[in-house]
């Protein structure tokens, strides 16, 4: 397969050996699997592109002033669009990835990264979908109540996990149940974490929220609807498919547009938007 075979079959054979046999045998540092190769596959499996703000159009998240990892729980913008992320990953749903690529919907995964082992090509298929992989920990633990050093295996050995799988390690990190503390910062920047994401709203999908009920919606602000630059928060749970399906009809009723968060945020924060110009460095 080396020497005249053009890269390009080089990589389709690879592929359907990730297919066959699960990306895990990917991992290494030397051979056909070794550096050159994902590079190779990391130029195919390229992240999606989607539309990018209008310059103007919204404020990007500034650098924490105390050199730490960013704490955002809304974006400002004028752009009537929403950012729907989905944590955790202990449910597996074929449907939901059918709908995912069917209705070319960008999300972020905030991956508990214990929920990869033997489902990785799940995730798989819904990174090629639109979803960024980012941080929840390995196990999903109440942070303030561990050390500093437990934190920092929370957070670095997550990240580890999902580079391996998946080629890209995350920089954004999302705390179990939203908890966090100055340890848990100092921890996810030594793991290498740019920006702590929170969330405006809440939909209990698969499940029962505090005053909402089963399948409920709730802000933050005890408002209702939507409001632009909301960040919501889901989870994979049973039933995704026919939940996300319900989300996107919300969504487009209210005449709003689910958005890539990522292009929001500046890469000094773990985005993709360039930095502003006179941003001090953090
Ligand atoms: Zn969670």
């Amino acid at each position: 397969m080396r020497g005249k075979t053009p890269v390009a079959a080089t990589v389709v054979a690879a592929l359907a050996g990730v297919a066959a046999a699960g990306w895990p045998a990917v991992a290494g540092t030397g051979g056909p699997s070794g550096p050159t190769m994902r590079a190779q596959l990391a130029a195919v499996l390229a992240d999606q592109e989607w539309p990018r703000p209008a310059p103007g159009s919204w404020t990007p998240p500034k650098p924490a002033v105390d050199g730490l990892p960013t704490v955002i729980s809304k974006i400002d913008t004028t752009d009537k669009v929403v950012f729907l992320t989905m944590d955790d990953g202990y449910e597996y749903d074929s449907d939901f990835v059918a709908l995912v690529r069917k209705e070319h919907v960008p999300y972020m995964t905030f991956l508990t990264s214990t929920y990869i082992h033997g489902e990785a090509q799940y995730f798989w298929a819904l990174r090629n979908a639109g979803s960024v992989m980012e941080n929840h920990t390995i196990d999903h633990p109440n942070m303030p109540t561990l050390s500093p050093e437990a934190q920092k295996r929370q957070i670095c050995e997550s990240s580890d996990a999902i580079a391996a799988q998946f080629g890209r390690r995350p920089e954004i990190f999302r705390p179990p149940f939203g908890a966090y503390n100055t340890a848990t910062r100092q921890a996810a920047k030594e793991c290498g974490i740019k920006s702590v994401l929170l969330w405006t709203a809440e939909f209990y999908n698969g499940t029962t929220g505090p005053g909402v009920g089963f399948n409920g919606f709730a802000r933050a602000d005890g408002g209702k609807g939507f409001k632009p630059g909301d960040i919501i928060l889901m989870h994979y749970r049973k039933g995704l498919a026919g939940e996300f399906a319900t989300m996107l009809g919300w969504i487009r009723q209210a005449g709003f547009r689910p958005a890539a968060v990522q292009n929001y945020l500046p890469r000094s924060l773990g985005g993709t938007a360039p930095d502003a110009p006179a941003a001090p460095k953090g």
